[in-house]
């Protein structure tokens, strides 16, 4: 199934989880070896800023980060504190965007306004920054399209799990859609939705640890694993790995300005 000689980043790796610490160089050997040969870690707050700096110090040609605070992170007590950790650190290193910030209202609402704010504000520095945004939107997906309408911000809209037409929205606000594991889940709607919308418009992801495409369901996730979700993708859409492989690296170029 998997092609070799076909090229691939994963958009969206929480590589410096603890569940890679007893692997982690084996399971950036084997992302290598499949084709994965970039790698972009989020951030999820302040808390993961140094385990992502020692990965990106130690694998500097294949990972890449971006800084930001993930929606479940922030309450009313720590947003001040998290958000003034990003602006200090943002001129000091090289990131490749904004993330993962957005809206998540599946686990709680108590910090609503604030998971709100603290989006807002970093939309701002996107914009200011002309850098590109790692999305991601849980129980909020119309939401979160409201309030990025103000915003003219180039970036991926991860994990998209939304419908046909928020998929429209997604693309009409000149973002791309994260496709990872859960396209291949039995009865997922995803399949469908990228073949009315049109495969030149998503990148591909992991957001390992979690999530793993078929067969690896239930187990850890790894970067290595993307080639299975292209294999799946191109059976589902007759469109080859070979086209499918290309069109996504055109958006990582475009938005990211990565190449391989
Ligand atoms: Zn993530």
């Amino acid at each position: 199934m998997e092609k070799k000689g076909l090229l691939y980043v994963d958009t969206h790796s929480h590589l410096y989880d603890e569940a890679f610490d007893n692997d982690r160089k084996e399971t950036i050997e084997r992302a290598v070896e499949s084709g994965v040969k970039k790698i972009i870690l989020p951030s999820v707050d302040s808390s993961t800023m140094d385990r992502m700096m020692c990965m990106v110090k130690e694998y500097p040609s294949v990972c890449k980060m971006m800084i930001g605070v993930h929606p479940t992170s922030i309450t009313s007590e720590n947003i001040k504190r998290e958000l003034k950790v990003v602006e200090e650190n943002y001129p000091l290193y090289d990131w490749v965007g904004i993330g993962e910030i957005g809206l998540d209202f599946y686990w709680d609402t108590t910090y609503k306004k604030e998971q709100e704010e603290a989006f807002e504000w970093q939309l701002d520095l996107a914009i200011k920054q002309n850098a590109p945004v790692s999305v991601h939107s849980r129980e909020a997906m119309d939401r979160t399209l409201d309030m990025m309408s103000r915003y003219d911000v180039r970036g991926v809209m991860h994990c998209f799990s939304g419908t046909y037409s928020q998929a429209c929205r997604v693309l009409d606000r000149g973002l791309k859609i994260g496709v990872g594991g859960t396209v291949t889940y039995k009865n997922n709607p995803m399949r469908e939705i990228i073949r009315a919308v049109g495969y030149e418009h998503i990148v591909y992801e992991t957001d390992a640890p979690y999530l793993p495409p078929v067969p690896h369901r239930g187990k850890r996730n790894e970067s290595s694993y993307i080639p299975l979700v292209v294999a799946y993708l191109s059976e589902c859409l007759d469109v080859s790995m070979e086209k499918l492989s290309a069109a996504a690296q055109k958006n990582v170029e475009e938005v990211f300005g990565l190449t391989l």
